[in-house]
């Protein structure tokens, strides 16, 4: 049996997408920005895409632009503003658990001159809101805080923090801009840009059953931003480079079952994320769940098993089919033990023995059924090869972010 347990690296595309994107690959060929009907039909299903992703978000349709997936979407919203409005101030906030997407960004131009804070968490993953008030100065230009974090799936507090932008504005600085990274968010928790009170937020499709290689950046109107790509004037200006037609098709497909069945996936998920930890916390009390377990999103469960090393876990798993990821994957290769798990103030010996489970709207009962039977076996054998004198602060173990 094969059990995919890493839908926050990423999923399978739906079927509808697939059905959706398949004539874009073939007949429905035409450049979006070509006159002749060719092209007009391709622009009808880009805009048709966009409609699809608004609704989503509850965002107006000009407030989309399509990039080529979270990455672009965290450097265009970070480098975009910082640049834009760096005559008013070179002030960054951002936090210790962001995606390297952002974090890569901010370290970037903080080798241009400008300032960046990075706030803590707390043990359960979440930023101060007082950390945050007192960070904010004068020459802030952006405060970027991620809504889920790729690795434990805690919510960070997005509508509080927004409540800080409004009166910080009030009181003349116009200039700051609030941005949140929402590719593992999005299509696992309702997600209204009204509410949050952002200005820019970040989405992914193949995190939520849609292709990869392309996402969205919603900019709340007249939001002023540099662009990252010179070219033609596509995507109204903001982002320049031939339109991923059969891309965008396929995360407006995704969008729209997202929006649609996002409550029926929610119960779903959590339901059957709960049953997982149930049954290996009641195997193995001693389990640490990473994170915080009430404000997360539902199909995450991140958990620390003592004195084992999760690599191995990882492997052994592999080997019977079941696909999870240490801490986080995707700066493979990667030898630096996990930044999110470490800001949390896990030991090494709970960061290296960190697994995620991340479950999607596909996964079911059988397939938790068994990953529980195999995982139990497997701790319960890896548990038995360690001496009984090895010291359980080893070396932390490789950690892949996505
Ligand atoms: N932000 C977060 C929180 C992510 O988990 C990921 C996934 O890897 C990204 C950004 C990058 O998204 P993409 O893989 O579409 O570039």
């Amino acid at each position: 049996m094969k059990v995919y347990l890493d839908n926050s690296a990423t999923t399978a595309m739906a079927a509808e997408v697939i059905e959706a994107m398949s004539p874009y690959f073939s007949d429905e060929m035409g450049n979006a920005q070509s006159v002749h009907s060719f092209g007009q039909r391709a622009k009808a299903a880009v805009e048709k895409a966009r409609r699809e992703v608004a609704a989503l978000i509850n965002a107006a349709p000009a407030e989309i632009v399509f990039v080529s997936g979270g990455t672009e979407a965290d450097n265009l919203a970070v480098r975009g503003i910082a640049e834009a409005h760096c005559d008013y101030g070179r002030h960054i906030i951002t936090t210790k658990v962001e995606h390297p997407a952002v974090l890569a960004t901010c370290e970037s131009l903080e080798g241009a001159g400008y300032r960046v804070t990075y706030l803590p968490v707390s043990r359960s993953g979440l930023v101060s809101i007082g950390d945050v008030r007192e960070a904010i100065s004068d020459d802030t230009v952006l405060i970027s805080v991620m809504l889920a974090n790729n690795e434990t799936g805690t919510i960070q507090p997005i509508e509080e923090i927004a409540g800080l932008v409004a009166e910080a504005r009030a009181r003349g600085l116009d200039h700051l801009h609030f941005h949140t990274d929402a590719v593992q968010a999005v299509g696992k928790i309702p997600v209204d840009v009204t509410r949050l009170g952002v200005d820019l937020l970040s989405l992914s499709g193949h995190k939520i059953h849609g292709p990869k290689g392309i996402g969205a950046l919603y900019l709340r109107k007249g939001t002023r931003l540099t662009k990252l790509l010179y070219g033609g004037h596509h995507e109204r200006d903001r982002r320049a480079g031939t339109e991923n037609v059969p891309g965008i098709v396929g995360l407006g497909r995704a969008s729209e079952l997202a929006r649609t069945q996002l409550d029926e996936r929610m119960s779903r998920m959590r339901e059957l994320r709960d049953y997982l930890e149930q049954e290996v916390i009641s195997r193995f009390p001693d389990i640490r769940v990473n994170g915080d377990r009430q404000q997360r999103v539902p199909n995450v469960s991140n958990m620390s098993f003592g004195g084992i090393d999760g690599e191995s876990l990882l492997i052994a798993l592999d080997l019977k089919g079941i696909a999870v990821s240490t801490g986080s994957a995707c700066a493979s290769g990667s030898l630096e033990p996990s930044h999110v798990l470490q800001a949390l103030g896990l030991t090494r010996d709970e960061v290296r023995g960190s697994l995620r489970f991340s479950l999607g709207a596909y996964t079911t009962r059988e397939e938790i059924d068994y990953a529980v039977s195999v995982l139990v076996e497997t701790v319960d054998r890896l548990r038995d090869m360690i001496p009984a004198d090895e010291p359980e602060s080893a070396e932390a173990g490789s950690v892949v972010e996505s």
